[in-house]
């Protein structure tokens, strides 16, 4: 079998206060038709980016709604793990070296996993494939004559204008699916047909160590300890080191913004995500930027920054920054509203679908406008504290765990 990821247990009713009581209803009613069902997630990696923590809260959530819900991951090798990073990358735009050579490369490790979960595949229910690392089990283990139950696949990314010859190869795959869901209608390529074709947000968890309320003198602890001056303006972007995120243009925003605003401080912590060989480059390129800047603090979980510092760093921060290029989703921009952070963002991707521009946020299409708005919202606290208040009830609205598990098991009951 594959190596599945064990879950600390949650609990529905706990997100009454949060979410609401008719959130709580309205999910254990969709939960009613699929009592004892067997649902099968999987995906690449158990730590670092946004589908390992939604997991972290589905996963157990759905046990306690009587779903027999399992988690399981891919395994591969450094070189696997650069392939479909690679192949992340080509599905948002970029190119890569596509090729016979590739494609085997693919497969091989493919075929290996389906064998892996052809020991239990039969008997799931239900099945979830989250994002392109693993899209092609579906089609080895039709191979294998070893598929049970509904498939579908989750496209987390931004598939709106892919890299047309990889695309090429994921095409069929994909339409293999009973079911395909994506973030917003925009990422949808026409070529997938269905029969199922699914528009479903993600979300946060508000109760996870990363979004539970923190004492202030917490939050004020964890700046200091990280050598960052709690009294001083900070301008924070917490995302991976990826060039779709900016990290480099964040450096070069806030070194504008600090013209005007001289005793501002930068922070950008990103995680090394085990599926993510690249970031280790991008995080050298971003160091070179910063050239030995004492207010520009870059903090990776190598310095033991996890999901409490995540939290109070996004608590303690002026001004939330996320000027991603890409971003399919953007959980990151999630966390920081539902803290009540005005956030400036990319104007690109699920980031339009969450910061509305003017009331919760600012969306922003270049340097300039970064650090400008930036500089905005730290002068004027008034402002900070209304969009903040209106960014973290449109999260409560839309954008919270509760909401998405209804929208998924829906979506299942619908396939019978
Ligand atoms: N994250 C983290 N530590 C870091 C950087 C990121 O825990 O140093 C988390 C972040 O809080 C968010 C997720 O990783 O929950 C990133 O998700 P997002 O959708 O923003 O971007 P992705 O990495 O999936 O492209």
């Amino acid at each position: 079998m594959l190596p599945t990821v064990p879950v600390a247990p949650k609990h529905v009713d706990d997100y009454a206060e949060a979410a609401g009581g008719e959130a709580v209803d309205r999910l254990r009613e969709a939960a009613k038709p699929l009592q004892g069902a067997r649902f099968l997630q999987v995906n690449s990696t158990a730590f670092g980016g946004g589908v390992a923590e939604l997991l972290h809260t589905h996963v157990p959530l759905l046990q306690d709604l009587g779903i027999e819900a399992t988690w399981a991951l891919i395994e591969g090798d450094e070189a696997f793990f650069a392939l479909t990073k690679g192949i992340h990358n080509a599905l948002q735009g970029a190119p890569l070296d596509w090729g016979p050579d590739q494609e085997a490369a693919y497969w091989e490790r493919i075929r290996a996993n389906a064998e892996l979960l052809a020991e239990l595949a039969d008997p799931f229910d239900f099945v979830l494939i989250h994002d392109p690392q693993p899209v092609g089990l579906i089609l080895a283990l039709d191979e294998l004559g070893a598929r049970g139950g509904k498939w579908m696949w989750r496209c987390h990314i931004d598939l709106s204008s892919p890299n047309p010859t990889v695309w090429a190869f994921f095409e069929p795959i994909v339409n293999r699916y009973d079911a395909v869901i994506f973030t917003m209608e925009d990422y949808r390529q026409p070529g997938v047909v269905g029969p199922h074709v699914a528009f479903i947000p993600p979300s946060i968890d508000p109760l996870s160590p990363k979004n539970a309320p923190l004492a202030p003198e917490t939050v004020r602890e964890t700046l200091i300890r990280y050598g960052i001056d709690p009294d001083r303006p900070l301008m924070t972007q917490v995302s991976r080191f990826d060039p779709w995120k900016d990290p480099i243009g964040v450096i070069d925003a806030f070194f504008l913004a600090r013209m005007e605003i001289p005793d501002l401080q930068l922070l950008i912590a990103g995680s090394m995500a085990h599926d993510d060989p690249e970031g280790m480059r991008f995080l050298d390129l971003t160091e070179a930027r910063r050239d030995g800047h004492p207010d520009v603090h870059l903090l990776t979980d190598l310095q033991g920054v996890g999901n409490l510092e995540i939290n109070a760093f996004q608590r303690g921060s002026t001004v939330v920054v996320q000027k991603s290029l890409r971003e399919g989703f953007g959980l990151v921009v999630t966390e920081a509203m539902w803290k009540g952070k005005a956030v400036v963002a990319g104007n690109v991707g699920g980031i339009r679908l969450q910061v509305v521009d003017g009331e919760t946020g600012y969306l922003v299409s270049s340097i300039e406008d970064c650090a400008a708005r930036v500089v905005e919202l730290i002068r004027d606290p008034e402002r900070r504290e209304r969009m903040g208040l209106a960014a973290r009830e449109r999260v409560r609205e839309r954008f919270l765990s509760l909401r998405e598990i209804e929208d998924h098991l829906r979506l299942m009951a619908s396939l019978g």
